[in-house]
């Protein structure tokens, strides 16, 4: 179906590029205002959002709003295919992000039937990134975007089927003859499969204070690409004292006038050459022992209520923006396969509690968080899943490239 509607968003906003992309592979006509250069676009945004530039809102052709929907939202929206073709697959991969569109290709090439269900947008996390620069083979680096179609376009290549606005709800291994299991979405579709890929992948971590849920979008954020531009020349706190918290902070003085690192320990934990450029930085500073006791705003933020050896104290920054670690997006397995306490998947071999239940990428416990091992463990996943389908008798064995080169 095509639908004329209107995206507001900015350039350089990843959910508005993803939903433009989401828009585009469905073929679905589209036009952009750029709320930065256009005055009149803001307005309108800020009119949907009580005062609140929230990105991307996206107008339809009858008058109704979504402000940042999934593609999930969009596609129910715009009454586009949710669905996949067949009801069973050789392999079901959930997530399509490196570690799952790597393992998704390399079984289809094998012939495999592959079916790889994406709640967002194929890519994952990778594909929203600004700027990939140590991907191996890329000199120059390459834009996130960039490579999530890449990817997409590889695996299309070699005939996997991917639906890319279901997410999956459960998987229920199933006994009939032999193990199969069974997958549903959120939607209430199901397919069935000799082996099902877990990727997953993580989500960045709430602080859990007051007033955050409030005001995210509206003060609190949790991406420096994303929502950093909105500052320039303002004063920023970031929260965190890892890695990520150094590298985006530093990020963010490109923006920002100031940034200061609140730090709930006495040191930092990123690791020694973020540290030394964080505490040699003209523009950051770091507040140890510092913890947040509250977020203050009713429709904006408007502060922040601090504690610091034993002293509460306000700070009025432009922005928070939140960096306290991953989340792994792993509840719907929560129950399904052995998960470790912080919720990751336990497959220290790629294989989880399950049998013919397989985990690769992000949301697997120990793994490096790197599109470069996502995308290798995506590989060898697909490998053990050639094997394990050798092993129940569902795959003749074929000497084939991928089984030679083991
Ligand atoms: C801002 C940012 C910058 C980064 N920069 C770099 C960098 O420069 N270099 C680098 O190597 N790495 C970088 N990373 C890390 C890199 O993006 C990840 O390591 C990589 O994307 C992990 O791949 P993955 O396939 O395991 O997970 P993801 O890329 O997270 O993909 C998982 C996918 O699964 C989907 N999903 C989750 N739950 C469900 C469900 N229930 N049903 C269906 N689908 C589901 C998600 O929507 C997602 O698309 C960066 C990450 C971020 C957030």
């Amino acid at each position: 179906m095509a639908a004329e509607l209107i995206v507001y968003g900015t350039s350089w906003c990843s959910d508005c590029k993803r939903a433009k992309r989401f828009l585009g592979e469905q073929q679905v006509k589209y036009r952009f205002v750029d709320v930065e250069a256009d005055t009149a676009g803001r307005a309108l945004v800020e009119s949907h959002n009580d005062g609140k530039t929230i990105i991307p809102t996206i107008v339809f052709a009858d008058g109704s709003v979504l402000v940042e929907p999934s593609n999930a939202d969009l596609a129910r929206k715009l009454g586009l295919p949710t669905e996949a073709k067949h009801r069973f697959y050789d392999v079901v991969v959930i997530g399509g992000g490196p570690a799952g569109l790597t393992a998704a290709f390399y079984a289809a090439r094998e012939g495999l039937s592959v079916l790889v269900l994406e709640r967002s947008s194929l890519g994952g996390q990778a594909a929203l990134t600004e700027r990939l620069d140590n991907y191996p083979g890329f000199p120059d680096g390459l834009s996130g975007s960039d490579f999530g179609k890449r990817l997409t376009e590889q695996s299309r290549r070699f005939g996997v089927e991917m639906v890319s606005a279901a997410e999956v709800s459960t998987i229920v291994a199933e006994e009939q003859g032999h193990l199969d299991h069974l997958v549903r979405t959120t939607d209430g579709s199901e397919y069935r499969a000799h082996a099902v890929l877990a990727a997953p992948g993580t989500t960045y971590r709430r602080l859990g204070a007051k007033g955050e849920a409030d005001l995210i979008g509206a003060g609190i954020h949790y991406c420096a690409t994303c929502d950093g531009p909105f500052y320039k020349g303002k004063e920023l706190v970031v929260i965190g004292g890892g890695n990520s918290a150094a590298e985006e902070g530093q990020f963010l003085t490109q923006f920002a006038s100031k940034v200061t690192l609140l730090v709930r320990g006495d040191r930092l934990s990123a690791s020694k050459i973020y540290h030394d450029k964080v505490m040699n930085h003209p523009k950051m500073a770091v507040r140890f022992n510092t913890g947040v006791k509250e977020f203050i705003g009713t429709s904006r933020l408007e502060g922040l209520v601090i504690e610091s050896g034993g002293r509460e104290e306000t700070l009025r920054p432009a922005a928070v923006f939140v960096f306290i670690g991953l989340r792994p997006n792993t509840k719907f397995l929560d129950g399904v396969v052995d998960l470790t306490s912080e919720g990751f998947i336990d497959a220290p071999d790629l294989r989880t509690s399950v049998k013919g239940v397989f985990a690769a990428g992000d949301a697997r416990a120990g793994s490096t968080k790197q599109v470069a091992s996502a995308v290798g463990e995506g590989a060898a996943a697909a490998l053990q899943i050639r094997r394990y389908l050798e092993e129940i008798g569902e795959v003749r064995h074929i000497q084939t490239e991928l089984m030679e080169a083991s």
